[in-house]
C-alpha cells in the first residue's frame, strides 16, 4: 500500500529520476486519452466508447506493471533499468492502435505521436533511435495494410503513400535531432559525474592530511575554532589530547622512511578506533598529532588519553617482529574560556613535553591556572 501513497521512494534518487520519467509518459496517454475522447464526440473513431475504454483500460494496466516493477526496484535486474524502449514500444503500439481505428485524422493522430518519440531523448543513440523509428514506420505501414485489407473504403492509396512517406522522413529526422540531443545529455552527466568526483577529491585533498586520511592541520585549526565559538557560548568543556610517537626519529633511522610511514599509518588507523563519534583526530605535524574532544571533561580526557596509550603500546605492525612495539606520549589539557586557542595548545604542548621527560609512554595534564576551567556540569 505504501508505494500508491507514496510513489516516489526517497532514499533512491536514480530510480525517483526513472518515476518521474514514466509519469511524464502517464502524462502523455492522459493527454492522448482527452484527444480521443474529443474525436469521438466528433465521431472519427471506428470505435464504440466501450471498446475505447477496453483498449486504454489494457494500456494503462501495463503502465500498471511498469510503474509496480520500478516501484518495488525489478527493474534493477534490467541491463536497461529505466526500461525505456519497453515504454516506447508499448506507447507506440497503443498510437498504432487507436490510429488504427481513426478515420481520416490520422496523420493528426500521427502528430500527436512525435510526443511518444521524444522519450528516446532520455536514453536512445542514434543506432537505437534508427532502429526504434524503423520499428514505429514499419507499425504505421502495418496499421495502413491492415486498413487496406480490411476497410479498403476508408483508405486512399496515394494520400496513404504521401502520409507514410512524410511520416518516415520526419521520425528519422527527429531520430537524428533527438540521440543528438541525448549524446549532449549523456556528455554533459558524464561531465557533471566527473566534476563532482574532482570536487570531492578537492574538498579531501583540502582538509584531510594525504598519509594518514585524519584532517590535515589547517583543518583542525578550523575544527578548534568551530567548538571554541560553541564553548564561549554555551560553557560547553572541551579536552585537548596531544600524543606524539616516541623515539621515532631512531625507528625512521633503523628500517626506512617508508616502513616509518607504515607504522604512523597503522598506528593512527588504530587509535582512532578507540575514540568517539564527536572526537576530532587531526595531524598537527610531522608524528604529533591532536584530538579534540568536545563536550568533555578532565576525566573523560585523562580516560581517553590512558586507552590510546594502551592501545599504541600494544599494536604489532607488519613486517615487523613480534616485540616491536611503538609507544606515544601524551599531553593533555582542557580549554578555558575566552582564552586563545594557542595558549591552549601552548599549554598541551608543555604538557607532552612533561611525558617526554619524565620518561615517555605516559600520559600528562597541564590544567588552566584559573579556576574557570570549564567543567561538564
Ligand atoms: P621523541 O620521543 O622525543 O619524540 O623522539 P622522536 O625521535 O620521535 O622525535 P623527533 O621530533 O626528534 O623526531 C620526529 C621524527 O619523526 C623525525 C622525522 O623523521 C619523523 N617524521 C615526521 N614526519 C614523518 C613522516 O611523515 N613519515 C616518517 N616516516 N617519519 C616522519
Ligand atoms: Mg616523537
Ligand atoms: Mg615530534
Amino acid at each position: 500500500m505504501r508505494i500508491f501513497l507514496n510513489p516516489f521512494p526517497e532514499d533512491d534518487p536514480k530510480q525517483a529520476l526513472r518515476l518521474r520519467r514514466f509519469f511524464m509518459g502517464l502524462g502523455t496517454y492522459f493527454l492522448w486519452l482527452f484527444l480521443i475522447i474529443y474525436c469521438h464526440i466528433l465521431d472519427f473513431i471506428r470505435l464504440a466508447p466501450r471498446e475505447t475504454a477496453l483498449i486504454y483500460g489494457f494500456f494503462l494496466f501495463i503502465n500498471l506493471v511498469f510503474y509496480l516493477l520500478i516501484r518495488t526496484g525489478a527493474n534493477k535486474r534490467f541491463s536497461d533499468p529505466s526500461m525505456t524502449l519497453a515504454q516506447m514500444v508499448t506507447g507506440t503500439i497503443a498510437a498504432m492502435t487507436i490510429i488504427y481505428f481513426t478515420d481520416r485524422i490520422r496523420a493528426l493522430m500521427l502528430f500527436i505521436y512525435f510526443v511518444t518519440f521524444i522519450f528516446g531523448t532520455f536514453r536512445f543513440n542514434i543506432r537505437q533511435y534508427l532502429a526504434f523509428a524503423l520499428f514505429a514506420l514499419c507499425s504505421y505501414g502495418l496499421v495502413v495494410l491492415l486498413l487496406f485489407y480490411n476497410y479498403p473504403a476508408t483508405v486512399e492509396p496515394k494520400i496513404e503513400i504521401l502520409q507514410f512517406i512524410i511520416f518516415g522522413a520526419v521520425i528519422f529526422w527527429f531520430s537524428f535531432i533527438c540521440s543528438y540531443i541525448s549524446n549532449l545529455r549523456s556528455r554533459i552527466s558524464t561531465a557533471n559525474r566527473e566534476l563532482t568526483d574532482a570536487l570531492q577529491t578537492i574538498e579531501t585533498i583540502a582538509i584531510r592530511d594525504d598519509l594518514t586520511g585524519v584532517y590535515n592541520r589547517r583543518h583542525m585549526f578550523t575544527e578548534i575554532q568551530r567548538g571554541k565559538s560553541i564553548a564561549d557560548r554555551t560553557g560547553m568543556p572541551i579536552a585537548i589530547v596531544i600524543f606524539d610517537l616516541d623515539h621515532f626519529k631512531w625507528a625512521n633511522d633503523a628500517f626506512g622512511h617508508q616502513k616509518g610511514d607504515h607504522i604512523l599509518k597503522q598506528l593512527v588507523h588504530e587509535i582512532k578506533r578507540e575514540l568517539r563519534e564527536t572526537d576530532i583526530i587531526a595531524r598537527y605535524g610531522g608524528e604529533e598529532f591532536l584530538v579534540i574532544m568536545f563536550d568533555a571533561d578532565i576525566d573523560g580526557a585523562k580516560e581517553c588519553g590512558e586507552r590510546i596509550r594502551k592501545r599504541a603500546e600494544s599494536i604489532r605492525y607488519a613486517g615487523f617482529s613480534d616485540t616491536f612495539r611503538v609507544t606515544i606520549s601524551i599531553g593533555i589539557t582542557m580549554y578555558r574560556p575566552a582564552e586563545s586557542i594557542d595558549k591552549m595548545i601552548h599549554r598541551a604542548d608543555n604538557a607532552l613535553y612533561r611525558a617526554k621527560a619524565n620518561g615517555r609512554n605516559r600520559t600528562e595534564v597541564e590544567l588552566p591556572e584559573s579556576e574557570y576551567v570549564n567543567k561538564k556540569s
